[in-house]
């Protein structure tokens, strides 16, 4: 069968981007089907090289690799763009993150003439400004946040990247059509993520395991009690598809979260009996933080004792990431926008956190 379109994904080794490498190759996905290439800056992993994808090895901050190897890309018809660097200051990151997606949209876009859509993926930081400022802008919005907020007076790679997108795709005409997804934190599975919150915190549970002690909760005694959501990495996936062929969803920015709330004081049982923990919790009168915690951690033998993939401890344990996460209460998001123009995709939660926990162990990250 001929593919009716064809998609290019931006860091289809990321956490989203695996999703999009293992749900666009199905046969009933919508808008197939779908021929798929995935860009990474690596070689493929093994864990990734069991998608249909046709694998491309490239850095897109380097204009000349992205131009030599995208622009021959003739036949895409969307582009999926899952992906970032990261860098000590923000406005580092505006000028790299801002540099990839304009490599990549000036190498594919005068290219591919049936192009007819660009998603890209940014996030709630959106609404609360870049890591570095993160409780010290003026004027941060109050959660809910809703897809209407003004942006924040703040640097942001996001608001770079937006309007990269707004002006590259302006320049090609009206049969362009541009999509932005918000996710919030995002539980799923990659262990070449920069932040992969489920990862992260099974290497933690199997540290913990394997050294025999308690698996203490790493956060604040407010975020282990209050409401909180996640974004699902299928679900986001599922959005990002749903924005390609819906023409309601068209030239529009989604948050994106699983539609419901939970409480890490519940699903933080799911992690421990996971892993076969009897004691957890929240320990009182502490102020953990797995980046100190993890310090001078090794895996070695947790990774020869379990026959584990040979991974590096840095790649697969986002610390710092965790430590913020867990330490920034009542941040929710609202879906109403999403489900008035027809997207009603959402998942469990818990039945996510578990999923992806599992996949993690099938994966051979963590025994
Ligand atoms: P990720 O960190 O999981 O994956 C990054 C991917 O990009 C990898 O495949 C990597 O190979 C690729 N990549 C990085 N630099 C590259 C380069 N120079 N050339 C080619 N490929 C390169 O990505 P993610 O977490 O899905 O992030 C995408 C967007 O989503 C970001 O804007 C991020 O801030 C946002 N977001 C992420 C989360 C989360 O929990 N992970 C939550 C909300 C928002």
């Amino acid at each position: 069968e001929a593919p009716q379109s064809v998609a290019l994904v931006l860091g289809v080794t990321g956490i989203v981007g695996n999703s999009l490498a293992q749900i666009l190759p199905l046969s009933n996905t919508r808008g197939g089907p779908w021929k798929v290439y995935g860009v990474a800056r690596r070689t493929q992993p093994s864990w990734n090289a069991l998608n249909t994808v046709h694998y491309i090895q490239c850095d897109i901050s380097d204009q000349n690799d992205a131009e030599s190897k995208l622009s021959s890309l003739t036949d895409v018809t969307h582009v999926f763009y899952v992906c970032w660097a990261r860098r000590p200051t923000e406005a580092q990151n505006c000028q790299v993150n801002g540099a990839m997606l304009r490599n990549v949209l000036r190498a594919v876009i005068p290219n591919a003439p049936n192009l007819r859509h660009v998603s890209l993926q940014t996030g709630t930081k959106h609404y609360l400004g870049p890591f570095e400022l993160l409780g010290k802008i003026e004027v941060a919005h109050d959660p809910p946040f809703t897809e209407d907020l003004p942006r924040l007076d703040a640097p942001n790679f996001y608001y770079t990247q937006e309007d990269i997108l707004f002006e590259e795709v302006r320049k090609k005409g009206l049969t362009l059509t541009w999509f932005v997804n918000r996710p919030h934190f995002i539980f799923g599975f990659s262990p070449y993520s920069l932040m992969n919150l489920v990862g992260t915190l099974c290497v933690y549970a199997a540290i913990c395991k394997h050294e025999g002690v308690p698996l203490w909760f790493p956060g604040t005694k407010a975020v282990w009690e209050c409401y909180n959501t996640a974004s699902d990495a299928d679900l986001i996936a599922e959005q990002h598809i749903w924005g390609a062929v819906d023409p309601r969803a068209k030239n529009e920015a989604f948050n994106c979260s699983n539609g419901d709330v939970f409480k890490w004081k519940h699903v933080w049982k799911v992690l421990a009996e996971r892993f076969g923990i009897r004691e957890y919790g929240f320990l009182e009168g502490e102020d953990l933080r797995l980046s100190e915690m993890m310090k001078e951690k090794g895996a070695e033998e947790i990774v020869k004792k379990n026959g584990l993939q040979r991974t590096k401890l840095e790649d697969v344990g986002d610390w710092w990431f965790a430590d913020l996460i867990l330490r920034m209460e009542a941040v929710l998001d609202s879906m109403n926008k999403a489900r008035e123009h027809g997207f009603f995709g959402f998942r469990d939660s818990k039945k996510s956190f578990m999923n992806w926990i599992d996949k993690t162990k099938a994966c051979k990250i963590v025994p």
